[in-house]
Formats: C-alpha cells, structure tokens, sequence
C-alpha cells in the first residue's frame, strides 16, 4: 500500500541511497561499509513504518521520551534505535533501556547510568564519544584531548562497549577539514581500542564529505522526510 506519504519517502529514500553510492564510488569506497541512519525525530510513528516498509533498519532519535515511545510502539519491527541527540545525566539509565546505539556520549558523568541501564536491560550497549571539532559548547562533544580518557572510561564500564566516534560538523566549517580531523581522532582512538571502528559523521547537506572521510555511519533526517518545524 502506497500512501502519497510512502511515496514520497520512498522517492527521498532512493534519491538518499544514490547520492551515497555515487559518494561511495567517488572514494573508492564500498556502499557496504557505509550504514544510513534515517533520523525521524519530530516525525510521526506512521513515517517510520513505511520507512521499514522500505528496507531501513537504522532510526535516530534526539529526545528521551519521544524516541522510547516510538521504540516501544515499534518494538516488533526489529529496528536498530540511534539516540543521536544531546544526554541529560539523569535520563541516561533510560536511553540505555531501548538504545541500541548512543552516539552523543560526551561527558564521563554519562558512562556510570548508561552501564546500569544496559546492564539493568541485559543488553550491551555500544557508545560512540562524540567528538567536539570546534569546542562550541551548546553543540554537545568532547574535546580531542578529553576522548582518550572518555573511551577508557566507556570501555572500563560493564555493559558498554566503546564502538567508536561521533561529530557533528562545525556550523560554516569545510566538512572536509572537520571530518579529516574525525578521521585522525578515530585512528588515534582504534591503535588502543581495535574494536571502535564506528565513525559516525554527515548529515544531509553534508553526506558526500563524510563518505570522503571514511565515515562508517551517516545520520540523514531532513533529505528523507523532509524539513522539520523548527526546534521550540
Ligand atoms: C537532526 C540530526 C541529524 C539529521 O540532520 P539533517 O540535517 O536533518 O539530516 C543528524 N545528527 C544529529 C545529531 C541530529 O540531531
């Protein structure tokens, strides 16, 4: 069944799929190792239906309690929930309940509650430190010299597994010079932790650089379901 909304999230979906597979054979790169996760935060649960009716497994939400709703509503589809957006400490535990993936851990204050709500849940969790590329406080990261110690914390907590690294571009930067400096950052974390390969970088506007600078996980909402009502 095809609703004009299935329609049109598949047409964005596709025109998604080949910018990263032209992206994918610009840098010689193959489409398999890059993940698309399709952030559907401020969308309906009903997009995200249709979005597993066309083959997506990965979703990425932002808010606590607007992510566990639709991951409780959609618990029998076997998706792969993202929580992409900023962490409180005190919602932690509580992310590490239905998260597969938490990508925005940034603060050693995180690792603690994320451990006791995984092993609460009896699941492990894998946490991507999200690296700060411009030390603009209100975008959440730490910074390059602060991963180091983060990681091993992370790696050290029981029911975590450190999976690798996350950013967001600065605003006005050359993604290119952002996420080559990601890149370093990932390659400097893996010589002490192999298993962190997870390099999780681009958005919309900024897929093709990050396909360039060996991304392993892109995070697109707004190129799939269209643009969001501005945050309040
Ligand atoms: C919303 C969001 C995205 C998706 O951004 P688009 O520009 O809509 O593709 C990616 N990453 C994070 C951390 C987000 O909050």
């Amino acid at each position: 069944m095809t609703s004009g909304r299935g329609a049109e999230l598949a047409l964005r979906l596709a025109e998604v799929r080949s910018r990263v597979a032209a992206a994918c054979a610009r840098a010689g790169r193959r489409e398999q190792e890059v993940t698309t996760i399709v952030v559907t935060k401020t969308f309906p649960v009903s997009d995200i239906r249709h979005l597993a009716d066309l083959g997506v497994r990965d979703v990425g939400e932002s808010k606590d309690q607007e992510a566990s709703a639709k991951a409780a509503e959609l618990a029998s589809r076997g998706l792969r929930w993202h929580f992409v957006g900023r962490l409180q400490s005190n919602k932690a535990a509580h992310v590490a309940g239905y998260a597969d993936v938490v990508h925005s851990v940034d603060r050693a204050r995180l690792v603690a509650p994320l451990g006791r709500g995984a092993r609460e849940g009896g699941r492990p969790l894998d946490c991507l430190v999200q690296v700060s590329l411009d030390a603009d406080p209100s975008r959440g990261g730490a910074r390059p010299l602060e991963v180091a110690p983060l990681a091993d914390a992370v790696a050290r907590e029981p029911g975590l597994r450190l999976a690798g690294v996350m950013a967001v571009a600065p605003r006005g930067a050359d993604p290119d010079e952002a996420f080559s400096r990601l890149a370093e950052v990932a390659a400097r974390l893996r010589q002490s932790h192999p298993g962190a390969v997870m390099v999780s970088a681009g958005m919309s506007a900024d897929l093709e650089a990050a396909v360039r600078c060996g991304a392993t996980h892109l995070r697109v909402g707004r190129a799939i379901l269209g643009s969001r009502p501005p945050l309040q």
